[in-house]
């Protein structure tokens, strides 16, 4: 915890939604002991579990524009998800492996988190569903943010997502007001890449 402040995670509630979730339920026995480094740990199918730094700052960022609506590209293993439905009223988050969809799903239900609903779908194709969305997290790397996630977010939105290739990704924020799209970058980082289709 103290690691996370000293890294720039100032927000009480959110370091006290990352002590909350149990993060070792979220990656398989084998690794389970290695849960609380703060390293980012393999879920299966070549995909991660994203550092709780990452996940951390994430969360605090997105945070910054009160968002209700929520939805997040990318479950993995749901743990993300898991804090980050602890802020919003409803959470909806896509998954394209249905198998990681299955065990994210089991895990919330494990956790008792009942507003956050998991759909096997394709992030390239946002979730129209819901939409507008007053914010969008993204977990894995476009090389641009698509433009069915810019249409899809709510007047006074933001987007958190990762942009770019592989060993050149910037994590950026997008902001939607009346006058357009304003967009920064907080710091480089290394996600798996944004794949289109379903598996
Ligand atoms: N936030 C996750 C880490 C996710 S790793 C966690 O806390 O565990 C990125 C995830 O994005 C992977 O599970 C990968 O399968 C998924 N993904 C990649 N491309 C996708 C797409 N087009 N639509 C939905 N999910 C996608």
């Amino acid at each position: 915890m103290e690691r996370l402040r000293v890294q720039g995670i100032t927000e009480p509630s959110v370091l006290a939604a990352i002590n909350e979730v149990p993060r070792h339920i979220f990656v398989d026995e084998a690794m389970a002991q290695r849960a609380y480094e703060d390293t980012s740990l393999p879920i299966g199918f070549n995909q991660t579990l994203s550092q709780p730094f990452i996940v951390a700052l994430m969360t605090q960022i997105l945070l910054e524009v009160k968002p209700r609506v929520v939805l997040e590209v990318g479950t993995g293993s749901g743990y993300q998800t898991a804090v980050l439905s602890k802020f919003c009223d409803q959470l909806y988050s896509v998954e394209r492996i249905s198998d990681l969809v299955k065990k994210a799903r089991q895990r919330l239900r494990t956790l008792s988190i009942d507003n956050a609903t998991i759909y096997h779908s394709d992030g390239f194709e946002g979730l129209e569903r819901h939409a507008p969305y007053d914010g969008i997290l993204v977990t894995a790397a476009p090389k641009e943010i698509p433009q069915v996630l810019l249409d899809q977010l709510a007047d006074g939105g933001r987007i958190v997502a990762p942009v770019g290739l592989d060993l050149n990704q910037d994590l950026k924020i997008i902001d939607k007001s009346e006058n357009g799209l304003v967009e920064r970058n907080v710091e480089k980082v290394r996600f798996v890449p944004l794949v289109s289709g379903k598996t």
